[in-house]
């Protein structure tokens, strides 16, 4: 192996210590704190994981964390009403609405009813273009949480080849605004892409977030690039349940010049993003200066 891993566990810990000065800062000069509401849909088993860990970051960053679980039966109206409660509450500073939604749910008008200065997960349309046209916005929490770890393994991004794989709204086509804003050449490959291996071969930056297993292989890098692995899929190996990324990270590490793991790398990474983004929410509704290096 030749790749320097990126420790997306450590960074992530740092980012989450750091959130939680700012709070405790914050909590004595205003006697608030930043208040997260998380809404869940029914039961899908993934979704009340990414819930439970969030609530627990959420808390141990000092801040306020309101939990909404809804039956998977709630209708539209009853979750459109919900969100204007939220919107409304002084004490509620992010909202998140957990995707998937069962599919009787509009998940694009649920979002757009999200005050924007309150969507920490950058999804409603407002976000989404004041990032495609480099205003400040709410930026997605996976895309941002890449961007910090290659803004730290590789100082400018600028010049930079990058290839981004995945057309995804939450991962891929935020991903690629960042890396634009930050003055990369930037290639989104997709399930159409003709030939992707040599498109991913001119990458110095290559993102993978496409949700297959390791289908990224050492022939498809190139030397000493940089590679990030958005993906978390669960397979079955000798038996045993595990968690790989769309890298195959024996064959790339070989390659590559640096690496993130899965588990450890990109996920980790979220979390901490999702609180950093809750503060930022914090800070600009009450005209209180950004702490820098948590923003994009
Ligand atoms: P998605 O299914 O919405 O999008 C996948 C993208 O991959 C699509 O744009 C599609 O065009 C592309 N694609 C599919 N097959 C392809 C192929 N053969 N070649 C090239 N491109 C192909 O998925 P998503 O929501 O963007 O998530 C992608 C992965 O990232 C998943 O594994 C997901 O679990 C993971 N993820 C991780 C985090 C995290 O916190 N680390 C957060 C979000 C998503």
């Amino acid at each position: 192996m030749t790749a320097g891993i990126i420790d997306g566990k450590t960074f992530a810990a740092r980012i989450r210590t750091e959130v939680a000065a700012h709070v405790a800062r914050l909590g004595a000069a205003t006697g608030t704190a930043p208040g997260l509401a998380v809404v869940l849909v029914g039961e899908d088993p993934a979704s009340q994981v990414y819930v439970r860990s969030k609530h627990a970051a959420t808390v141990e960053a000092g801040m306020a964390s309101f939990e909404h679980r809804l039956p998977a039966a709630t209708t539209q109206a009853e979750l459109l009403a919900l969100i204007g409660r939220l919107n409304a509450d002084p004490a509620v500073h992010g909202i998140l609405v957990q995707l998937p939604l069962p599919a009787h749910l509009n998940a694009d008008a649920v979002i757009n009813a999200i005050d924007p200065a309150k969507d920490v997960d950058g999804f409603h349309i407002s976000n989404v273009g004041l990032l495609a046209t480099g205003q400040k916005a709410m930026v997605p929490c996976t895309p941002l949480g890449c961007l910090m770890l290659l803004r730290d393994r590789l100082g400018s991004l600028a010049g930079a080849e990058a290839v981004v794989i995945g057309r995804s709204n939450i991962v891929g086509k935020p991903m690629a605004q960042l890396l634009l804003r930050d003055s990369a050449t930037v290639t989104v490959a997709h399930s159409r892409t003709r030939d992707l291996a040599a498109v991913c071969r001119r990458a110095d930056i290559l993102v993978a977030a496409v949700g297959r297993p390791e289908m990224i292989t050492g022939e498809m890098v190139k030397a000493g690039a940089t590679v990030i692995d958005v993906g978390i899929n669960r397979v079955e190996r000798d038996g045993k349940a595990r968690l790989v990324g769309d890298v195959d990270f024996a064959s790339v590490a070989a390659v590559a010049g640096a690496i993130t793991p899965v588990p450890g790398g990109v996920g980790p990474m979220t979390i901490a993003c999702l609180l950093a983004n809750t503060l930022t929410a914090f800070c600009r509704s009450r005209g209180l200066p950004e702490p820098e290096g948590l923003t994009a």
